[in-house]
């Protein structure tokens, strides 16, 4: 059988499993270029609750809580491509490089992660075949096919963060993260500033870096791409009232910065 030769053989999503990668209004005509890194918490059959009672899936260490929700809306009123990873970061962290030790957690804030520890070489690899390497190669693709066509394109990673971390509260209703960019974090932090209601995290609660992200350093500034990271934080968009708020506001957030860039010739 075809599908039992060695390296092609799927073994950890089986045919009931969803493929990691889904897309929304690919289409799109929006210079900005969405992505969402910890959009789901799906875990195939085969690896079952990798040791976790349902109360640890449901919350932010298995994923980014409420941003699906954001970002589904903001590619539609944005008129943007969104592509997102549908797997549980518990699996593989697809903003994580591969290699680095947080990529897959054996403990994640004060949990123990039972179906993590003491993975084989090759079940390590198996997860990044299987989920991580298809996210990334078609994010790679699409800009890839988006500069070939002389599109403007603008890498925007969407994200949210739990209000309270290892007992420290949170501030920040919503946070840029970058590195090298210059042009995009300063834009967005006034626009957002200018909003007047909102407690605007500067490189809060995370900064980007080469050796704790991947999206932003990688598909952003190795591409010579306008980038950065929005975080939002979890309690403002639990429910889909809040998601849709975010979204109509990120939506004129960036509408307006879309403007001010093709204005500024900078796409
Ligand atoms: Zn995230």
């Amino acid at each position: 059988m075809a599908s039992d030769i060695a390296g092609e053989t799927s073994l950890l999503l089986d045919r009931e499993d969803v493929p990691p990668v889904h897309e929304f209004n690919a289409a799109g005509a929006s210079p900005f270029l969405l992505t969402c890194d910890h959009y789901g918490r799906l875990l195939p059959k085969r690896l079952g609750a990798l040791g976790l009672p349902e109360r640890e899936l449901v919350r932010h260490i298995a994923w980014d809580i409420g941003i699906a929700g954001v970002a589904e809306r903001l590619a539609t009123w944005c008129d943007a491509h969104l592509i997102v990873q549908r797997y549980s970061r518990l699996l593989i962290d697809c903003n994580r490089p591969p290699g680095a030790v947080s990529a897959i957690p054996r403990l994640s804030e004060a949990t123990v992660i039972p179906g993590n520890q003491r993975l084989s070489r090759e079940a390590v690899e198996m997860r990044r075949r299987e989920i991580f390497d298809p996210y990334h190669h078609r994010i790679d693709a699409i800009i890839d096919q988006r500069l070939n066509e002389r599109r403007p394109t603008v890498l925007v990673a969407l994200h949210s963060f739990t209000p309270v971390y290892a007992g420290v509260s949170r501030p920040w209703h919503i946070g840029t993260l970058y590195h090298r960019d210059s042009t995009l974090p300063p834009l967005l932090l006034k626009a957002l500033r200018a909003e007047g209601d909102l407690v605007v995290g500067d490189n809060e609660p995370y900064a980007v870096s080469d050796l704790t992200d991947y999206t932003i350093p990688v598909h952003g500034e190795a591409r010579g791409l306008i980038n950065s990271g929005i975080e939002i934080r979890q309690d403002l968009i639990a429910d889909q009232s809040g998601q849709r708020q975010w979204a109509e506001r990120l939506a004129r957030v960036l509408s307006g910065i879309g403007s001010h860039l093709r204005a500024q010739r900078l796409i």
